[in-house]
C-alpha cells in the first residue's frame, strides 16, 4: 500500500470517527454483552464464536456454513434468481441487527471465578437481617425473625456449594398474610438489604405452557432481566410469585386445570431447581428472541398469598380434633380467636388446593398478621421512610414544619381500617388531604408551622396554621 493510499485512509476513518463516535460509544457499551446470531438467534456463549458483518450483524458459525452449504450445492441459483419478478437479492447494507440491549445476555468475564453474591464472610447473622428490616417494616415479628433465619441458612448454602456429603436443602418460603400485611413489603425490603437482584411476578397470569398466559419460566426471565441478563447473578436472586393461593386445585371441575393445579406441578421443577431456557428480554419463547440456559439451583423462591377462607378451613379442622372425647370444648371457641391463621398445617393447605409436591417444595411456611389501628399508626411514624417523615421533608424544603397530633393519627387508622386493606390504603387517604396542604403553603411566605388535626382529617374543621416568628396559631 503506497503511503498516500495509507494517509487516505486514515483520513477516511477520521471523518468515520467523528460521524460515527455515537456509534461507538454504542459499541463500547455492547461490549459487555454477548453477540447473538442473527439467523438461529443463539447467544455467542451457546452457538460459540461469531463471524461478524457489517451494520453489527453477528451469524454463528453453523449458520455461515449452512449458508454456504446451500449455496455451492447450488440449490439457490442467484443469476436466475434476479431475473424472477418480485424477487429482490436482500442487500445487506439495508439491514442492522438491531438488538436491542434487553435481549443480549452478559459476557462471562475470562478466567473470572463463580463467587456468591453474598460472601459468606459478610452475611449478616440472621438477628442482624431482622435489626434491618425492623428499620423498615413494623410489627409482624415472627414472619420477620423466619425469613432472617431463611434467608441466612440459603446464602449459606449458596457460598458453599455442599457441606461435605450432606446437602443443605432449599429453603424456599410460603408467606400467608392478608392483603396490605406487608409481603411483597418485607420481600423487597430484604433484597434490597442482600443486594441480589429481585423478580416480582403474580401467579395469576401464569398458565400451563402453550395456553394463553405467560409460561412458568417467564419468572425466570423476569429475574434475569433484574439482574441486568446477568445469568450468573440471576441464579443467586430472589424470585417472590404473589397470590399463590390463585393457583389452588380448582374443586369440582371436569376441565382441564391449565391456571391452577397444571401451574403448581410445572413450577416444581423450578422450585426443587434444574436447568431451564429461558427467553432473554421477553415473556415467551419465539423464533426472534435469544434463549438462555439458568439454573434455579441456588435462586430462592418465596411465594405469598392471602389464602381467603383458610381460616375457615383451620377452624374446622381444630373444632372437630377438639370435639372428639371427654375434653370437648365449645363449638365456637375458635370463632373470636385472632390469631388462627398461626395455626396453619400442611392439612390445611391441602385442603385448600395446593399439591403436596408443591407444599414440600416450600419447606418454611409463616404466617403475617393483619393490621390493626395500632400497627397502622406505627407505620405511618416509624419506619425509616414512614410516609409521614416523606411529607415532612417535602414541606422542610419549604421552610416549614409539619406536625400530625395524635387525635389525626388514630382517625388515619381509623379511616384505613374501614378500606380493609390493610396498610395500603393510608397512602390514599393521607394523599387526599395533602394536596390541599401541598397546594396552598407554598402561597403564602409567612406561614412557619402546619398540625394536622382530628377535625381536619374527619372534616369537621381545618389544620391549625402558626406564622413565622409567631406563637399564637391561626385557626383556618
Ligand atoms: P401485601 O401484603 O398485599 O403484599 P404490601 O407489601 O404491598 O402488601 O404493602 C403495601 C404497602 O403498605 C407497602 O408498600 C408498605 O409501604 C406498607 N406496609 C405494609 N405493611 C407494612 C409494615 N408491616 N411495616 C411498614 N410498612 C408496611
Amino acid at each position: 500500500m503506497s503511503e498516500q493510499d495509507n494517509r487516505n485512509d486514515q483520513e477516511i476513518e477520521k471523518v468515520e470517527n467523528v460521524q460515527g463516535h455515537v456509534e461507538d460509544k454504542k459499541h463500547d457499551d455492547d461490549d459487555e454483552y454477548e453477540k447473538v446470531c442473527f439467523i438461529c438467534r443463539r447467544p455467542e456463549s451457546v452457538a460459540g464464536k461469531m463471524i461478524d458483518l457489517p451494520n453489527h450483524i453477528s451469524v454463528c458459525n453453523d449458520c455461515m456454513q449452512k449458508s454456504f452449504d446451500a449455496m455451492t450445492n447450488g440449490q439457490i441459483d442467484y443469476s436466475q434468481l434476479m431475473n424472477i419478478p418480485g424477487v429482490q437479492i436482500f442487500n445487506m447494507a439495508d439491514m442492522e441487527q438491531n438488538v436491542p440491549k434487553k435481549q443480549k445476555i452478559k459476557k462471562k468475564k475470562e478466567g473470572e471465578e463463580r463467587k456468591p453474591l453474598v460472601d459468606i464472610r459478610h452475611l449478616p447473622a440472621p438477628h442482624k437481617i431482622k435489626a434491618k428490616l425492623d428499620e423498615y417494616v413494623v410489627g409482624q415479628e415472627y414472619a420477620k425473625k423466619a425469613m432472617s433465619v431463611a434467608v441466612y441458612n440459603h446464602y449459606k448454602r449458596v457460598a458453599t456449594d455442599t457441606m461435605d456429603d450432606i446437602e443443605i436443602e432449599k429453603s424456599n418460603m410460603l408467606m400467608i398474610g392478608p392483603t396490605g400485611s406487608g409481603k411483597t413489603y418485607l420481600v423487597k425490603t430484604l433484597a434490597k438489604l442482600l443486594d441480589v437482584p429481585l423478580a416480582i411476578t403474580d401467579a395469576t397470569s401464569l398458565t400451563e405452557a402453550g395456553y394463553i398466559g405467560d409460561d412458568i419460566e417467564s419468572v425466570v426471565s423476569k429475574l434475569l432481566a433484574a439482574a441486568d441478563n446477568d445469568v450468573e447473578k440471576a441464579e443467586q436472586g430472589i424470585i417472590f410469585i404473589d397470590e399463590i393461593d390463585k393457583i389452588a386445585k380448582k374443586k369440582n371441575s371436569s376441565q382441564r386445570d391449565v391456571s391452577g393445579e397444571s401451574v403448581q406441578q410445572g413450577m416444581l421443577k423450578l422450585l426443587e431447581g434444574s436447568d431451564v431456557e429461558v427467553p432473554v428480554g421477553a415473556n415467551s419463547k419465539n423464533a426472534m428472541v435469544p434463549l438462555t440456559t439458568v439454573n434455579t439451583k441456588n435462586i430462592l423462591f418465596i411465594c405469598g398469598g392471602a389464602f381467603p377462607d383458610l381460616e375457615g378451613i383451620i377452624k374446622e379442622r381444630l373444632t372437630k380434633q377438639s370435639m372428639i372425647g371427654f375434653g370437648a370444648d365449645l363449638k365456637d371457641k375458635y370463632d373470636h380467636d385472632k390469631n388462627i391463621l398461626a395455626k396453619v398445617t400442611t392439612e390445611d393447605l391441602r385442603t385448600f388446593g395446593m399439591i403436596p409436591e408443591f407444599l414440600g417444595r416450600l419447606p418454611i411456611v409463616f404466617t403475617l398478621q393483619g393490621m390493626n389501628e395500632e400497627m397502622l399508626i406505627k407505620i405511618l411514624k416509624e419506619p425509616k421512610n414512614a410516609i409521614l417523615k416523606q411529607y415532612q421533608k417535602l414541606l422542610a424544603l419549604d421552610e416549614v414544619k409539619l406536625e400530625f397530633d395524635d387525635g389525626a393519627l388514630k382517625a388515619i387508622a381509623k379511616k384505613a381500617m374501614e378500606k380493609d386493606t390493610g396498610a395500603r390504603a393510608l397512602r390514599a387517604i393521607i394523599e387526599e388531604f395533602m394536596l390541599d396542604i401541598m397546594y396552598e403553603i407554598p402561597k403564602d411566605d409567612s406561614i412557619g408551622q402546619v398540625v394536622i388535626t382530628r377535625e381536619y382529617i374527619e372534616g369537621t374543621g381545618g389544620p391549625v396554621i402558626m406564622l413565622r416568628g409567631q406563637e399564637v396559631p391561626r385557626i383556618q
